[in-house]
Order: structure tokens, then C-alpha cells, then sequence
């Protein structure tokens, strides 16, 4: 079992961590951060966020040996390790890490360290001290009674279920084809039409599980983490839940007769991410299995995993009757329009495209 201790320091926007794991050879042990995030692809360097690192063996404190950026060694012992490590954290950004004194985020790939042998073995998370009133949305286990404790089966699912902290998150509850669904809220909104949202994510949901067959659905539960700001907008995929940024004035408003372009972007936004759990968390390039994380990982299928996720995410809003059909239409039109003034597709073909994205 490998095992992480998290404090927060939210006046410092730094997360403290204690990674103990046992080694057993009396070699050295590579120690590792992701250079990136699924989902988003482009080479991040998150290691650069890491302040301080120091490591103990057997309670004596050891020397580590960085040997590349995101990469560190032990010395030649077995024992009982725990690297304490620093990680600053002041991204607002759905693929990083965020914490303040109102708020944390958490997107596992930038945060938790990693031993590269030792991928497939089991994690468990436990946050200390959290300020007064903080609770934490999350999709991973639970342990019974033990408050702020979480279990990952391994680093794939550790890193591919993010957390939002606070004081102020709120729960929003629905069900697709018997699914349990939630939306976590945080971040400083109006009041809004909350069964509107929810009536509209359903829709959406079921639509989307009945089309690619709901007894089949990659998940057992489904969780959107949604944060409101100013002028924020974007999301990132994950197997059973996403991170969405969003304006606080896309929330629709109470008695709204047809859905304003605002909220229909969010829609859009929701169905988007909600159609990679299949296309891209479940249907995915052979190059993404699994995924390293490591570095640059080249494939000429993106256009696939997010074009064909684009032209469905407005679709489903048309098909579920969220939208009418003439907003569908003009939706597409402003798409074409986009398309048709950029000239990149007449300088590289869409497999060109997906190769270059790095
Ligand atoms: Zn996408």
C-alpha cells in the first residue's frame, strides 16, 4: 500500500505531503511527478510547483539524488520510506492545483508522486487539518467512519479522480437511466434555476447513456465539479467525474423561458465532457494504455477523440430537447463559420494536426 498524507497551508497556497511506501531491495527507488495531464496535451512540468523534498528511511533522514527534472532517486537500502514534500499550489485551472483560503483543488497528476515499478499497487489519501467546515467531493472510495480518508485501486484511478475542497461546495443530486449523478458547486454564484440545471443534465445524461447503452455505462456514479468565477470557461475529462470552469452568469436564472447563449455554452461544455467518458476514457488511442505520463505520448487520432466529441457535445443538447432545433442550427452555422475562416485545414491534415498537438 502506498500511502499520502495531505495538510493543507492555505495562507501559503501549499499543500504538505507525506509519502511513505515500503521498499524491500537494497537498490535504489526512482521517485516520479507527471510531466502531464490526461486529457490535456501539452507537457506541463509540474515538478516545477514542487518547493522542497526530503526523504527519511527507517526514521533516519537519507538523501535523494534528482536525476532529472521530475525525477529523484533513493540510496541503495530497503526500508521504511517517507518523502515529505512541499507543493505550491495557485493554478485556476481545471488540469492543476489550487488552494486558497476558500477553496482547494486538486487534480491528482501535478500533486502525487509516484514509484514507477509500482504503478499498479494500491494508494490511499488522507487529508489533516483541514480548515473549519471543509468537506470534500471526490469519486474515489471512502473508507467507512474514516473521515477524509480515500482508497485508489492504483495511480491510474488515484490520478483520475480530482477533489474539490472547501467549506462552501454545494451538492446537487439526480439520477441518469438509475445512475447516481452529483454536481458540486463552489465558487461565488447568483441564485439559480436549480431544477432547471438539473432537469437539463438529466436529459443530457440520459441521452447520452441510453445511446451508447446504459447497462453498459463505464461508471457507477458520476460526479461534475463545477466551479463558478469570472470569465473562467473550460473542462477536462475523467472516467467518472469532471472538472468544469465556468462564468457564474451561465447558471440559468429563475423563470429563464428559452435557455440564454450563456447557459447553452455550459450545456455544451457538460455534454462534452460527459461524452468522453466514453470516447477517449473507454474508447481511446493504444498509444493512452496506459497512460505516460511521463512524456510527450504522439498519436494521429485526437482529431477522432475530440472532433467527434465536439460535433456530438451541441448535438446531444438538440436531441434531448434542451435546445430547439433552430438553436441547434445556428450553433453549427457559427461552428462552420469558425472552420471556414481558419485556414489550418488547408495546411495539415487532421492526423497531422493530432500529431503536432504536443
Ligand atoms: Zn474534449
Amino acid at each position: 500500500m502506498l500511502h499520502y498524507t495531505i495538510t493543507p497551508r492555505p495562507n501559503a497556497h501549499q499543500w504538505h505531503i507525506i509519502f511513505t511506501f515500503h521498499h524491500s531491495e537494497n537498490a535504489t527507488q526512482s521517485i516520479k511527478l507527471a510531466n502531464w495531464v490526461a486529457g490535456s496535451y501539452m507537457i506541463r512540468d509540474f515538478a516545477k510547483h514542487i518547493i522542497n523534498i526530503q526523504a527519511t528511511c527507517n526514521g533516519s533522514p537519507v538523501p535523494l539524488t534528482q536525476i532529472s527534472k521530475n525525477e529523484w532517486q533513493t540510496p541503495a537500502q530497503s526500508g521504511d520510506y517517507q518523502i515529505e514534500y512541499t507543493v505550491y499550489a495557485n493554478d485556476l485551472s481545471v488540469r492543476a492545483s489550487l488552494l486558497d483560503n476558500e477553496r482547494g483543488f486538486i487534480d491528482g497528476a501535478c500533486l502525487f508522486l509516484y514509484l514507477p515499478e509500482r504503478r499498479d499497487e494500491a494508494c490511499e489519501v488522507q487529508f489533516n487539518d483541514l480548515p473549519e467546515g471543509w468537506r470534500i467531493e471526490t469519486t474515489l472510495r471512502q473508507p467507512e467512519n474514516q473521515k477524509n480518508h480515500f482508497q485508489a485501486a492504483h495511480y491510474a484511478e488515484l490520478t483520475d479522480c480530482p477533489f474539490e475542497l472547501g467549506a462552501h461546495i454545494e451538492t446537487l443530486h439526480f439520477t441518469a437511466h438509475g445512475i447516481p449523478h452529483r454536481i458540486a458547486l463552489s465558487g461565488h454564484y447568483p441564485d439559480f434555476d436549480r431544477q432547471r440545471l438539473l432537469a437539463d443534465c438529466q436529459k443530457i445524461c440520459e441521452h447520452a447513456l441510453a445511446m451508447f447503452l446504459a447497462n453498459e455505462a463505464p461508471f457507477s456514479e458520476y460526479l461534475f465539479l463545477l466551479h463558478l468565477g469570472d470569465n473562467i470557461y473550460g473542462g477536462l475529462e475523467h472516467s467518472n467525474s469532471t472538472a468544469l470552469h465556468a462564468d457564474r452568469k451561465a447558471l440559468p436564472p429563475r423563470n429563464m423561458a428559452q435557455p440564454t447563449a450563456d447557459y447553452t455554452t455550459l450545456l455544451g461544455l457538460i455534454s462534452h465532457e460527459y461524452f468522453h467518458a466514453w470516447n477517449v476514457k473507454t474508447i481511446k488511442p493504444a498509444e493512452f494504455v496506459p497512460y505516460n505520463l511521463d512524456q510527450e505520448t504522439y498519436t494521429e487520432q485526437l482529431w477522432a477523440y475530440e472532433g467527434i466529441t465536439s460535433y456530438y457535445d451541441d448535438l446531444m443538447l438538440a436531441r434531448s430537447q434542451v435546445i430547439s432545433p433552430e438553436a441547434y442550427l445556428n450553433l453549427l452555422a457559427q461552428t462552420i463559420t469558425r472552420v471556414h475562416r481558419n485556414a489550418g485545414r488547408k495546411q495539415q491534415t487532421l492526423a497531422q494536426s493530432s500529431f503536432a498537438a504536443w
